[in-house]
């Protein structure tokens, strides 16, 4: 971006200290006062253990071109400050403007899993055709969503952005940044059940996307739960006067839905409704990314990407990391290492795709615990293992103080000299490289917080 810190000030309703700053140029903006800033505006942020504002004038000294100064914390540094109200309403207020100002159209994706799948895989397709910008990792809040649009080069034509959410009025806030041309939402499933406490208001707290989605814009849902179209229509979820709306997923009810499917170790086959009768394939196993898969052609289609370059697009996605990533290493063993998170729906989707492959001796599920689930943690965690059966897997390895629960349902289906329970992660791991061998594959699944990547990258070397 090139902006004035005239412009800058206009953008966030802010006030330039020194009139001689008007025509100084910002090429970006930075929120992290570690990071190199020559010619960049500093956002000092107020979090619960850092104030940004401490480190103002020193961001100065180094070469800031600027920085923002929120009025009630006291002087100012000395140098091209902008006052205003409130920083990180600033930030969120510079971004959005400047996200109007560039033309790019906006994608925004939300849901309750495969938000940055769907992400990674719409930016594959419509870069086949479109300069795009996306949401780099998973910086998909209040912070990241405006810092993605500010490192967004002046020339992009679309815009692929992750909204995220905790809690309610969330994604309103982040899409009323952002008012999408298109909005995506993957799922509605059981991730932040503690803190929203139902389903229904889950799915309340996604379609709060359409609160800024263009009039006329297009909304692309799961039509697999009945709960999206429920609250679609309720009053109360804020919608454009009008807009298109188009369906995904495995019901034939849906707009588009697979008509065929094959598991291989180094990704899925497909075809589906809209795709025709020639097979699509993704680099990725289990059905819910060919479901993913479906929801991101639905937004290539909308752009007019051609058929060769949709196809093109989904043979070359690439992942961010720990999101059932194949690995292979010196030990042999095959390892789906899903580390990255873990709620109900997600643990399903996992076993689903280890349970769809073929070609290993065994097949074994290392499970641990999914956090943040509340007051019915437990029962969830039971469900998991009831969920698995000899014709899924072969052995079942759990790992934490819930995934004993899950051990306890799995004995329901499961022989029990097939599910072994686990505290210690260093004895998981011992005995799993006992036992496991290169002919066998490993399923590895839990919530970021019990870092079971520790457990996928011990598989995969030797001794
Ligand atoms: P976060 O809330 O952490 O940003 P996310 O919504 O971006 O998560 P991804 O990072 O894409 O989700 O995927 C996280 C995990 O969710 C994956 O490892 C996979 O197991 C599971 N997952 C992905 N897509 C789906 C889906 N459509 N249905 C169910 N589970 C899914
Ligand atoms: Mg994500």
């Amino acid at each position: 971006m090139k902006r004035t810190l005239e412009q800058i000030a206009q953008m966030c309703s802010g006030t330039l200290v020194r009139e001689s700053d008007r025509e100084t140029l910002i090429e970006g903006v930075y929120t992290d006062s570690r990071k190199p800033s020559a010619g960049q505006l500093f956002v000092p942020l107020t979090g619960e253990h850092f104030d940004g504002h401490e480190y103002a004038s020193s961001c100065l000294a180094s070469g800031a071109a600027g920085t923002l100064w929120q009025r009630d914390h006291g002087d100012a540094p000395e140098g091209a400050v902008i006052l205003v109200d409130d920083t990180l309403t600033a930030l969120q207020e510079i971004a959005a403007a400047y996200l109007k100002e560039s033309g790019a159209s906006v994608v925004a994706i939300t849901g309750s899993n495969g938000k940055t799948t769907t992400k990674d895989m719409v930016y594959s397709l419509l870069s086949t055709t479109f300069k795009v910008h996306k949401t780099q990792g998973n910086f998909n809040n209040h912070i990241g969503l405006p810092l993605t649009i500010l490192s967004m080069p002046e020339d992009a034509e679309i815009a692929i952005l992750e909204m995220g959410m905790s809690g309610r009025q969330e994604i309103e806030r982040l899409t009323q940044i952002a008012c999408p041309d298109v909005a995506v939402i993957t799922n509605i499933g059981e991730a932040h059940l503690l803190q929203l406490g139902s389903r229904e208001e889950i799915a309340r707290a996604k379609l709060e996307i359409m609160a800024g989605l263009k009039n006329g814009g297009l909304l692309i849902y799961n039509g697999d739960d009945p709960l999206a179209d429920r609250v679609l229509a309720e009053p109360a979820t804020k919608k454009p006067m009008e807009f298109k709306r188009f369906t995904f997923g495995m019901n034939a009810t849906n707009d588009d839905f697979p008509t065929g499917m094959m598991n291989h170790p180094e990704g899925m086959v497909f075809t589906s409704v809209r795709s025709g009768e020639e097979a699509l394939s993704i680099p990725l196993i289990g059905a819910h990314n060919v479901v993913n898969a479906l929801a991101a052609l639905a937004v290539a289609r909308h752009y007019g990407v051609s058929y060769e370059n949709m196809k093109k697009g989904l043979s070359e996605i690439k992942l961010t990391g720990m999101r059932i990533e194949v690995l292979k290493g010196t030990s042999g063993i095959t390892v789906l290492n899903d580390a990255y998170n873990a709620s109900p729906t997600a643990m399903k989707a996992a076993i689903d795709a280890l349970a769809g492959l073929s070609g290993y001796s065994r097949k074994a599920a290392v499970l641990g615990d999914m956090l943040e689930l509340g007051p019915r943690q437990e029962e969830l965690h039971e469900e998991i293992g009831q969920y698995l059966t000899p014709d899924k897997l072969d052995l079942v390895f759990t790992y934490g103080p819930l995934s004993s629960y899950i051990a306890k349902g799995a004995r329901q289906h499961m022989p029990a000299e097939a599910v072994f329970a686990f505290e210690d992660k260093d004895a998981l791991i011992s005995y799993l490289k006992d036992r496991m061998s290169s002919k066998d594959v490993v399923l590895v699944k839990a919530s970021r917080g019990m870092k079971l990547e520790d457990v996928a990258n011990a598989l995969i070397t030797e001794p």
